[in-house]
């Protein structure tokens, strides 16, 4: 960077992943456009630099397959942002397929029902309805065992390190300063408000902080005093004490496609794939053993990941527990690298549901994956001051989509009024009884 840090400024923005930076951005254009400033009065701090954090590994699906339905609205402004300029953000609208079995039925139509509300088109399939529509775009799909299909027809998904370095250019664009290798060791603060923000090379003083700090969150928190528990109360009466925050990590992998290239019928990038069989056991393709008594898979065109044409994917991740390392993050991490029975696990579901990847695991790439990522106590996104002038996005690891969160909050930071979308994603639900529930998956991420 040319510019010096300044002594003083109206917002620091602390971490560059999606979050800080959708932020900053959309910050700027706010502050323009009500006539209370510019990019000028936002810098962004991250320790290391632009998407080193999840948002820079992340798989890049683009999706709102989610049980919680106030999520819905979320994504509809996120759509919104990828759209605004796909190029920039390497968005690819290809839309997005979850199967599942007949137990999830009657919430597809429940949540397909709610995002329609909120304008994100989708529709659902059942029976007989839901295998044509599959092999209408994968003809080799083995559509056994499924029973229902949602098809969000505005998802897709996008380029990891292209997002990033589009969302940072929009930053510069608006005048935004975005600083590398400022690491924020501290806060002082006066009567609870941040009156400065500590760093390795010197103070800054603030009117206001946002973080977008992902799984280094905790570690944030902790220094603002707060408590690592929590009590969560449900609508039901329920009180449980919790974690503040749990660590879990990912498991995601990258499997070359030789023989052909992965299009759909009609010759078009397919859409993202989903698929959660509860009841159905994964068998390995090579050894013909029980992998596991469930199937859960999402995969996608590999796109940017990719040295040669190949699909990217995942499975559900793993608990870590209240503590985890966070530096070295993401690949240069030993500790948090997909199993290797992954490589197994991935390739057989993929077999299992298409004969296009039949005994694909000589195909698998083998190299360092995953990442680790901090849940709230609900696993749903915390948004909310934790300070009277600190306002933290915790997005609980769902964020990568998210990039309607930064427009959300950038509204609500200059407007001062209250977004009813970003409401209940409060801290205070947990007091007041709205933690968000239970859902009818295997997985925490819905
Ligand atoms: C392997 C993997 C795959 C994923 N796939 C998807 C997906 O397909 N779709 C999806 O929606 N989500 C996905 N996610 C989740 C998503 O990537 C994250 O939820 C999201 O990127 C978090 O964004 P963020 O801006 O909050 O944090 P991050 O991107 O983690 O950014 C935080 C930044 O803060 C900086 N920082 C930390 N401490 C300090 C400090 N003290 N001072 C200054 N800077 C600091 C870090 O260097 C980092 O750059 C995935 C996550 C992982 C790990």
């Amino acid at each position: 960077m040319t510019n010096a840090m300044p002594k003083s400024v109206g917002y620091v923005v602390v971490g560059a992943g999606i979050h800080g930076l959708s932020t900053a951005w959309h910050l700027a254009m706010e502050l323009k456009a009500k006539g209370k400033g510019s990019g000028a009065d936002v810098v962004v701090l991250d320790k290391t630099g632009v998407g080193a954090g999840a948002s820079g590994i992340a798989c890049g699906c683009v999706r709102n397959l989610y049980m919680t339905e106030p999520l819905h609205a979320i994504l509809r402004h996120s759509v919104d942002v990828w759209s605004y300029d796909p190029v920039a953000f390497g968005f690819q609208q290809v839309g997005y397929v979850s199967a599942g079995e007949a137990n999830q039925a009657e919430d597809y139509e429940r949540l397909a029902a709610s995002q329609k509300r909120v304008g994100y088109h989708s529709e659902v399939f059942h029976g007989k309805d839901a295998k044509k529509f599959l092999r209408n775009i994968w003809p080799d799909f083995k559509t056994d065992g499924i029973d229902v299909v949602l098809h969000e027809k505005i998802s897709g998904y996008a380029g990891t390190r292209q997002a990033v370095n589009g969302l940072a250019q929009k930053c510069k664009d608006h005048g935004v300063r975005i600083f590398s290798d400022v690491e924020v060791k501290g806060y002082d603060t006066t009567s609870g408000r941040v009156s400065a923000v500590r760093t390795n090379q010197g103070d800054i003083r603030c009117d206001a902080v946002v973080w977008g700090l992902g799984a280094w969150t905790p570690k944030h928190w902790a220094m603002l005093g707060k408590s690592d528990t929590i009590e969560a109360r449900y609508a039901d009466g329920e009180v449980q004490k919790k974690d503040m925050w749990t660590y879990w990590r990912l498991l995601e992998g990258e499997v070359y496609t030789p023989d052909f290239t992965y299009r759909t019928a009609e010759d078009r990038d397919p859409p993202v794939l989903h698929v959660e069989l509860m009841n159905t056991p994964l068998v390995d393709q090579m050894t013909g053993k029980e992998l596991s008594d469930n199937v859960y898979i999402y995969w996608k065109n590999g796109a940017e990941r990719m040295d040669r044409p190949g699909i990217q994917g995942g499975t559900m991740p793993i608990k870590i527990g209240p503590k985890a390392v966070t530096d070295p993050y993401g690949h240069a991490n030993d500790e948090y690298q997909a199993d290797s029975w992954f490589a197994d696990y991935m390739t057989s579901a993929m077999g299992q549901l298409m004969d296009r990847f039949q005994k694909c695991r000589p195909n698998f790439r083998e190299r360092r994956n995953g990442g680790i990522g901090a849940f709230t106590p609900d696993n749903v996104p915390i948004f909310d001051w934790v300070a009277p002038n600190v306002y933290m996005i915790a997005d609980s690891n769902h964020g990568f989509k998210m990039t309607g969160a930064g427009k959300l909050v950038a509204r609500m930071l200059v407007g001062g009024n209250r977004v009813s979308e970003l409401m209940p994603f409060a801290l205070d639900r947990f007091q007041k009884g709205k933690t968000f529930g239970k859902s009818n998956s295997h997985c925490p991420w819905v």
